[in-house]
Parts: structure tokens; sequence; C-alpha cells
């Protein structure tokens, strides 16, 4: 019942602020037990090669389902477990978890090429990414030219002395470095050619407007032309329509995912999707 316009404002805005914070502060908390309730699970989306429909590997996509808050979506807990430091056991978590299942998967003669993993920025900054990635592929087996790690453009290029450094170390072992969400930062076109870089990932915001949106069109086409003059694969996100397919194939965009060939689903789910995919022989 306050009496002035101001603190009439201030006794709407905290009250809002403070539930605001409460919430933040429960679902923090719910996240920081998740790993040992085991609420916290991979799914996987099939990575596709675009002229063959052949599946070329999985991107490994966690999922956290909360016996208190539900089915929570990555856009918000991952930004959540980065801003309180729980991203390093979480991914650390992820990338033994997703190495694991790349292993089963070999031994069951599956072919599956490429194991993406997504690496945060505060993982890949943190001082043992390099031996967490050593320890994965040594304790589970994997090979290392079958992981593939998933890296920002911005986690790239905001430190770019350390992530050089990084990424030279990280090729040492042998696994394979993508850039993902590319063209949503801001890239130094002379570092995109010195880090030992294999593929760029487009970001699917680029996708939305293809084929119908010219602009978006030329857009797409650049990206897809700069990755290639840089030597490297090239991967679109968010494929949802068959027009969208043809246009990135007559650009030559090799490699796509998206709705169109499948979601992200659970390894067992993914297995079953695998075989049914696999030409009858
Ligand atoms: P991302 O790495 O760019 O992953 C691709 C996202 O696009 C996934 O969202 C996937 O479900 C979605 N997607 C795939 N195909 C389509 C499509 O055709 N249409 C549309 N609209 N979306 C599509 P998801 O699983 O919700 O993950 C969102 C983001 O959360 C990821 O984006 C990644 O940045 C982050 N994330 C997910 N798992 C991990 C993880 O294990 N570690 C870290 N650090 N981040 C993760
Ligand atoms: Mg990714
Ligand atoms: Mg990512
Ligand atoms: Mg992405």
């Amino acid at each position: 019942r306050a009496k002035s316009k101001g603190r009439n404002t201030f006794s709407h805005y905290v009250p809002a602020l403070t539930e605001k914070a409460r919430e933040r502060f429960e679902l923090e908390r719910a996240l920081r037990e998740a790993m040992a309730m085991e609420e916290l699970s991979l799914h996987y989306q099939p990575l596709m090669e675009l002229d063959t429909g052949r599946c070329l590997g999985a991107e490994a996509l966690l999922r956290w389902n909360s016996h208190r808050h539900g089915q929570v979506a990555p856009g918000t807990f991952v930004p959540l477990a980065e801003d309180s430091g729980l991203i390093v056991p979480i991914g650390s978590w992820v990338l033994h978890q997703a190495c694991r299942q790349g292993k089963l998967w070999l031994d069951a003669g599956m072919n599956v090429q490429t194991l993406a993993v997504n690496i945060s920025p505060i993982q890949f900054m943190h001082q043992d990414i390099v031996r967490l990635v050593a320890g994965a592929l040594q304790s589970t087996g994997l090979p290392p030219s079958r992981l593939e790690l998933e890296i920002t453009e911005g986690a790239l290029m905001s430190h770019i002395d350390q992530a050089g450094h990084t990424l030279h170390a990280l090729k040492q072992l042998g696994v394979r470095i993508a850039v993902d969400d590319f063209g949503t930062g801001y890239s130094s076109l002379a570092y995109l050619r010195r880090f030992p870089l294999d593929k760029l990932k487009i970001d699917k915001s680029f996708l939305v407007g293809v084929p119908e949106d010219t602009g978006e069109c030329q857009l797409v086409r650049t990206v897809v032309d700069l990755g290639r003059n840089l030597g490297l694969e090239v991967l679109a996100e968010g494929i949802e329509t068959a027009a969208q397919r043809c246009f990135l194939q007559s650009e030559g965009c090799h490699h796509g995912q998206g709705y169109l060939f499948a979601r992200p689903m659970p390894a067992e789910h993914f297995v079953c999707w695998y075989q049914a995919q696999l030409p009858v022989s």
C-alpha cells in the first residue's frame, strides 16, 4: 500500500524479482541433485550424408527429466549449469556416457563414424579439458577418430590464444573438432583458417527462410562456400523439409541433421532407427 508512485513501482518490482530468483535457485538445487538421482540422460540425433541418405553418426544431446519439474529444456538448464559451474561435472558425465555409448555401438557392429558431443565454452576453457577428453577415450576405448567435439564459435573467438592451444592439444589426441552454431557469432576468418578444424555446423536459424527467401538462400550459399573454401566439412542443422535438403545439396552442402530425418531419441530408439535405415541386403 505504498503512497508514492516510486514506492508503488518498487513494491511491485521486488516480489517479481525475488520470485524469479527463488525459482532459479530451486532449479539449480534440483540440477545439483539430478546427476545423483539419475535424472540426466542423453538422446542421439542422426548426422546424415545428404546425397546418399546414409547415417554417418549421431550428436549426443542432454536431457533432464526432473522428478519435481518434469522435462526441462536444455535451453533452460544448460545456461543454469554454466552459471553455477555445474556444467563441469555434468559435461564430464556427458562425455564419458557418450563415448561409452559410441563404443558399445561399434562393438555391436554399427558403423557410427562420428559421435558428436557438445562442449560448453566453460568446459572448453577449463584447464582440464584435454585430460578429460583423453581420460574418456581411454576409459571407454572409443577410437579418438570417432569422437567429434562441438565447440561454439563464441567459445573459440573470445579467447583466441588459449583456444588455439587447446584445439591443437585436442587434435593431438586424434579427435575431430566442429564449430557449432556457426554464423551466430563473430568469426575471425584468419583464425578459422589457422585453427585445426574439421567441420562447420551452420546454425539452424539460417535455414528458417530457405528456400523461399532469396536473401536467406544467398546467406546460406555464402556460408557453405566459406566452409568448403576453408577445406572443412559443412553440415546444416535444423533441416525440416525436403525442399531445404534439396537446396543444400544443390549448393554442395553434403551433411545435415534435422527433424526431416529424425528427432533426437534415446539410445535404444537410435539403434532401431539405425537398423531400419540400412539397405536390405
Ligand atoms: P545444439 O548443439 O545446436 O544442438 C542442436 C539443437 O537443435 C538440439 O536442440 C536439437 O534438438 C535441435 N534440432 C535438431 N534438428 C532440428 C530441427 O529440424 N528443427 C529444430 N527446430 N530444431 C532441431 P536441444 O536438444 O534442445 O539442445 C539445445 C542446445 O542445448 C544445443 O544446441 C546445445 O547448445 C545445448 N546442449 C544440449 N546438450 C548439451 C550437452 O550435452 N552439453 C552442452 N554443453 N550443451 C548441450
Ligand atoms: Mg551441437
Ligand atoms: Mg551446441
Ligand atoms: Mg548448433
